[in-house]
C-alpha cells in the first residue's frame, strides 16, 4: 500500500495512515523461518539490496540459535563490507525540558510534578557550546521537549548560536534537532537556518499503544505525528531522521514499521531516512509504564543485526542510554553514529557536573564516559572515529546512499576525511595515550587506503594539520 499523500499541514486532514497493523502482523504471523529462505534473505541483504516487509517479517521471527548467529554474522560482514570501520560521534545537548505532552515514560511530561525544568538562554547555550567544543565535539544534536517557547524561530535561533561558537579551534560543523514536529513553515525556517538532520522518533507505531503513553497535548496525535516527517519533505528539508522508543510494543512491529516508514519515504520521495534511531526505554523521573514489552539484550542486539540487513544504507545511531559493556558488544552488528562524552541535565557540559539527577533529566543514561575514554575504547577496539562532517557541508546528501552505492565513495571521502578529523582531534583534544593509539589508527588506514590515488594528498593534508590548519576535507 503505496501512496503519494495528498498536501497536509498541521491543520489540514491527516493523511491516511501508512502503518497498516493488521497488514503487519500479517506478514510477522506468515513468515515462512525455514533455514533456506532465512538464508537467502541473509545473502540478499549481503548482495547490497534492501529487503521487502515479508522479507524483514522472517528475519524478525527467527528463534532458531543458530540462525540468529547467523543474522548476528550477516550484520556484522554487511556492516565491514559496506561501512567500514568508522563510527561518527557526537554530542546531543538538551535546550529545553519544559513540555506540554504527557508521554507516561518521560521525565519532562507535563504531569511530572517532580520535574525541575528549565531552558537555556543564549548565554547559557554559548557555554555549553564551549564546554563541548573543549572536549573535541564538532557535531551536536539540540534536543527540546515541545512548548510554544520552543518554536521554529526558537530551534532555528538556537541553531544559529551553536554555529556562531568558535573556541580555540572548537567549532561546532553540524548540528541536528530532535524536538517536536514542525508544520511546513517551521520546518522551512529550521532548515534555513542549517540544520543537518530533524529526527522525530514515533515511539510506537501501534495506534492503540501509541494512544495508552501519549495521554494529552499535542503529541497524542498519531497520525500528526506520522506524518511529520512528510511535511518537513514538502517544506525541502529532505533529511530527516526516523525512530521508535522500543520497549512499549512488541519490538518486532516495531522493527518492521521503521521499516515500512522507511519505505514510504523512499517511495514518495525518493530519499529514505537519513538515520534510524532504536532507543530503549531507560529509568526516568515519575517514569509510569508496563514492563511486559521490555526489550532484554539479547533481543536488542537482534533488532540492530535486523535493521542493518533490512535496511542497509541508512545510518544507525546508538545512544548512551545503553552502558558502556552493551555498546561495545552491538556497535559491531551495524551501528554507524554513537554520542561521547554524554551529559542530558540542562547546562551540565558548562557545570562539568559529573553526577545524574533524575529529576532533572528525561530519563538515565548508563554511559557517562568522557569523550576521550569513549575514543580510547573505539581506537582499542579497532574502529576509526570520526567527525566528519564534509557531505552536509559539500551539499551531498544523500551520503549513507552514496557511501553504500557508489563504487569507491568510502575511500575517496570518507575513510580520508575520518582520518583528517581524527587528526584534529588528536591535535587538539586528546590525552596523551589516546594521541599515540589514535596517529598509530592513522597510520594502518593510511595503509589499508595504499594504492588509491588520494594517499599522497591525504598525507599532505595531515601535515598541514600537524601545522595548525583545521577543516580540510574532501
Ligand atoms: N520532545 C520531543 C519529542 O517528543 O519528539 C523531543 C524528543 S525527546 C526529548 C527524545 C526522545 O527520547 C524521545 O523521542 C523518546 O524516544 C526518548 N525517550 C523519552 N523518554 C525516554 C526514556 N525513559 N528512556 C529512553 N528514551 C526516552
Ligand atoms: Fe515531552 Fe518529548 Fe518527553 Fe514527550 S518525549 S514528554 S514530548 S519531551
Amino acid at each position: 500500500m503505496i501512496f503519494k499523500p495528498e498536501k497536509y499541514g498541521i491543520d489540514d486532514k491527516p493523511m491516511q495512515s501508512f502503518i497498516d497493523p493488521e497488514e503487519i502482523w500479517s506478514f510477522i504471523s506468515n513468515a515462512k523461518t525455514d533455514r533456506e529462505t532465512i538464508r537467502s534473505i541473509i545473502a540478499k541483504s549481503l548482495d547490497k539490496q534492501r529487503l521487502s516487509l515479508e522479507e524483514t517479517a522472517v528475519l524478525v521471527q527467527v528463534t532458531d540459535p543458530e540462525m540468529i548467529e547467523e543474522i548476528k554474522e550477516g550484520a556484522r560482514l554487511l556492516k565491514e563490507k559496506v561501512y567500514g570501520n568508522r563510527i561518527v560521534l557526537f554530542a546531543p545537548l538538551y535546550v529545553g525540558s519544559l513540555c506540554t505532552n504527557d508521554c507516561q515514560y518521560c521525565g519532562f511530561r507535563t504531569s511530572n510534578k517532580k520535574a525541575e525544568r528549565s531552558t537555556l538562554n543564549r548565554e547559557q547555550l554559548v557555554s555549553e557550546v564551549e564546554a563541548l567544543e573543549d572536549t573535541g565535539q564538532k557535531r551536536l544534536i539540540l534536543v527540546f521537549g515541545e512548548h510554544p517557547k520552543y518554536s521554529a524561530d526558537f530551534i532555528a535561533e538556537a541553531t544559529k548560536t551553536v554555529y556562531s561558537v568558535k573556541k580555540g579551534n572548537g567549532e561546532i560543523r553540524r548540528t541536528n534537532i530532535n524536538a517536536a514536529p514542525l508544520d511546513i513553515e517551521g520546518f522551512k525556517k529550521v532548515h534555513e537556518a542549517g540544520i543537518g538532520t530533524y529526527q522525530v522518533f514515533q515511539e510506537t507505531y501501534h495506534p492503540e499503544t501509541y494512544k495508552k503513553y501519549h495521554l494529552s497535548g499535542r503529541k497524542s496525535d498519531y497520525n500528526n505525528r506520522l506524518t511529520s516527517l512528510d511535511r518537513a519533505q514538502e517544506a525541502g528539508l529532505d533529511d530527516v531522521g526516523i525512530g521508535a522508543l522500543f520497549g512499549l510494543y512488541d519490538w518486532r512491529f516495531e522493527v518492521l514499521s521503521l521499516v515500512r516508514h522507511t519505505n514510504h519515504l523512499e517511495a514518495c520521495y525518493n530519499v529514505g531516512p537519513h538515520t534510524i534511531s532504536f532507543p530503549r526505554i531507560q529509568d526516568a523521573s515519575d517514569i509510569n509504564i508496563d514492563t511486559k514489552y521490555l526489550v532484554s539484550d539479547e533481543e536488542f542486539t537482534r533488532i540492530i543485526a535486523i535493521l542493518r540487513l533490512a535496511v542497509p544504507y541508512t545510518g544507525l545511531i546508538l545512544t548512551a542510554r545503553e552502558k558502556a559493556s552493551i555498546r561495545k558488544e552491538v556497535m559491531r552488528f551495524g551501528v554507524s553514529q554513537i554520542d561521547g562524552g554524554t551529559k542530558i541535565e540542562i547546562g551540565a557540559y558548562a557545570d562539568k557536573k559529573n553526577n545524574q539527577e533524575i529529576d532533572k533529566e528525561q530519563f538515565r543514561i548508563n554511559d557517562d564516559r568522557a569523550l576521550s575514554e569513549v575514543i580510547d575504547e573505539l581506537l582499542s577496539e579497532d574502529y576509526l572515529p570520526s567527525f566528519c562532517t564534509a557531505c552536509y557541508r559539500l551539499g551531498r546528501t544523500g551520503e549513507h546512499f552514496m557511501e553504500f552505492s557508489v563504487p569507491g565513495f568510502i575511500k575517496r571521502f570518507c575513510s580520508p576525511n575520518a582520518i583528517l578529523t581524527l587528526a584534529e582531534y588528536l591535535e587538539d583534544y586528546a590525552p596523551v595515550h589516546v594521541f599515540d593509539k589514535g596517529w598509530q589508527m592513522i597510520e594502518k588506514n593510511l595503509n589499508t587506503l595504499n594504492g588509491e590515488t588520494n594517499v599522497k594528498e591525504i598525507k599532505n593534508r595531515l601535515e598541514r594539520i600537524k601545522q595548525g590548519e583545521r577543516d580540510i576535507y574532501f
